[in-house]
């Protein structure tokens, strides 16, 4: 499978389209999830274009998969989760319910 660069979240990061924004760095942008499934529901997606999960971390030079999750930690930071706590999740493939082809992670939380 080759990247689509029309996936909906390339065109957030070419700015084409809005989102709602929470966090933004060199190496990741963090915003709402349209459709939330908790109370707090944000994406992260790496700037850099990676299909899925296993893309990134076959293909992420090391540096650049280092700083992606400094950045999370930032954004998990920021938001206060290390204490009351989170999901982490990232669907991978149409089987795992992947709907959106550029790797991101899920945050949920249910406050
Ligand atoms: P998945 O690929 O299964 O991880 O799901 C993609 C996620 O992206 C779903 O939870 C959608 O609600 C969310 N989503 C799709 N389009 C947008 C958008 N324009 N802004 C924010 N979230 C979106």
């Amino acid at each position: 499978m080759k990247y689509d660069l029309e996936n909906i979240f390339a065109k957030i990061l070419r700015k084409e389209i809005p989102c709602d924004k929470i966090f933004e760095d060199e190496n990741v942008l963090c915003f709402k999830d349209i459709n939330p499934q908790a109370k707090l529901h944000i994406l992260i997606i790496p700037k850099k274009p990676f299909i899925d999960i296993v893309d990134f971390l076959e293909n992420a030079e090391v540096e650049y998969q280092s700083s992606f999750w400094n950045s999370v930690n930032k954004i998990i930071k920021k938001l206060d989760l290390n204490d009351k706590g989170f999901q982490l999740k990232s669907h991978k493939g149409t089987d795992g319910g992947q709907e959106v082809f550029h790797f991101h992670l899920h945050i949920l939380s249910k406050s």
